[in-house]
């Protein structure tokens, strides 16, 4: 989010009270009431009775719903309550896109996955919960990253893109694949107590690029597994999500397009600002300069999810310190997380956060060989850097950090 809020200091011209998007939006919701209608069971009327006496959904808005395709972006976080609630509500047509594993630190929020899901494959644990909430939905499971090479024609087929993602270059991606399909894209984005959301993509709105013409610094914006997120955050983020993509199916009430919702969770505070189309934008303006899929991992420098970086000089192995440690070598250990963090598991070493480093640097010893270790080792080979800037000589980054040393020297050490 600071990030975000930097970009609204910087290009406060993107944001004014436009409300063109909003109007491109009911021209996508005429196309879609234009299909032909088919006919619910009589199961179908009673387990959607309560849409089927609401004037605003009514039959007609529940064969709409019957006819959707929505395609789903990722099933973690965002995509959970995206999902849930968008089969509960009869969404005949779930697209699932993702690769990944459950893992135990995903069910802290991705809802849609079990205890005894922990290790199956996130789509096919996705499509049974599904099937248990709705046996009338289709899931299509796409097990696969997204790419350039094929998001085209995975979204191609569907009415409506959901993003769930949780990197920049995906969602740059996703954003240019809906502007070149002409497909709205219903985004969301979490970090730790704040979200965002807005309908994008739609003909005459803006795009996420109207919004955020570049990525951010690689390392700039730190990912949910270093930073944190609060559990129920992408619940609420999620379910705007889901809440928008019924609308743009239904064609009722005012779509977020051509505005962005700020979630702030601690204050419970929902804010709006508005978002005007940029007419230079290179992926939706007057003369685009996107016309086809690009290689997102180089557009945002790196990667967006959470990796330890390439081995470089100065690197320890956790099995290397393990030999080190126990061979009785003289090392000082350096923990550069934070207090909260050292309480959940340590090595015992001593601790500075990375941001007090420069103000305490002066508690360390150069004498001394120094192992610097925090998470996964991002932070700690900024410290590594910055003492070797101070002069120190003998400093090694511990590669993977913590987490790695759990993985591969201590079993037993909690992993967070
Ligand atoms: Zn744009």
């Amino acid at each position: 989010m600071v990030w975000s809020i930097l970009f609204f200091v910087g290009f406060g011209d993107a944001l004014n009270r436009d409300a063109d998007g909003i109007v491109q939006a009911r021209c996508f919701i005429a196309t879609m009431a234009d299909k032909t209608a088919s006919a619910l069971s009589k199961d179908e009327i009673l387990r959607y009775s309560r849409h089927l006496i609401l004037p605003e959904v009514g039959m007609e808005g529940q064969l709409k719903l019957k006819q959707a395709k929505v395609l789903c972006i990722g099933a973690g976080g965002l995509g959970s309550p995206v999902a849930l609630y968008l089969a509960a509500a009869g969404a005949g047509t779930l697209g699932i896109v993702d690769f990944d594993i459950v893992d135990l630190t995903n069910l802290q929020r991705q809802v849609i996955h079990s205890t005894a899901d922990v290790g199956r494959n996130k789509l096919d644990s996705a499509a049974e919960t599904i099937a248990g909430i709705n046996p009338n939905v289709e899931v299509r499971k796409f097990a696969t990253r997204l790419t350039s090479a094929n998001a085209l024609d995975i979204v191609r087929d569907f009415d409506i893109v959901v993003d769930g993602t949780d990197n920049f270059a995906t969602r740059y991606l996703v954003n240019d694949a809906c502007v070149l399909t002409g497909k709205p894209n219903v985004y969301g984005s979490i970090f730790r107590f704040e979200g965002q959301a807005s309908v994008f993509a739609t003909r005459q709105g803006p795009c996420y690029r109207c919004l955020y013409p570049e990525p951010p610094p690689p390392g700039v914006v730190p990912s949910c597994a270093e930073g944190g997120v609060l559990g129920i955050l992408p619940g609420l983020v999620g379910l705007i999500q889901a809440t928008e993509t019924v609308k743009l199916i239904l064609g009722t009430g005012e779509p977020l397009v051509g505005r962005l919702l700020l979630v702030d969770a601690l204050a419970m505070r929902f804010r709006e600002l508005k978002l005007k189309k940029n007419p230079d934008c290179p992926a939706c303006g007057t003369h685009p300069t996107v016309t086809e899929l690009i290689d997102y991992e180089q557009f945002c420098g790196i990667r967006g999810q959470e990796t330890a970086p390439a081995a470089t000089i100065g690197d320890m192995t956790p099995e290397e310190l393990k030999q080190r440690k126990d061979a009785g070598d003289d090392l000082f250990v350096l923990d550069v997380r934070e207090p909260h963090e050292y309480e959940i598991c340590n090595l015992g070493g001593h601790l500075i956060p990375l941001k007090d480093l420069p103000s305490r640097v002066g508690e360390l010893d150069k004498s001394k060989e120094i192992v610097v270790h925090c998470k996964m080792g991002g932070r700690s080979a900024k410290a590594v850097d910055f003492l070797q800037q101070q002069g120190f000589s003998r400093v090694h980054n511990l590669v993977g950090g913590i987490n790695a040393w759990a993985d591969r020297v201590d079993p037993s050490m909690p992993k967070y």
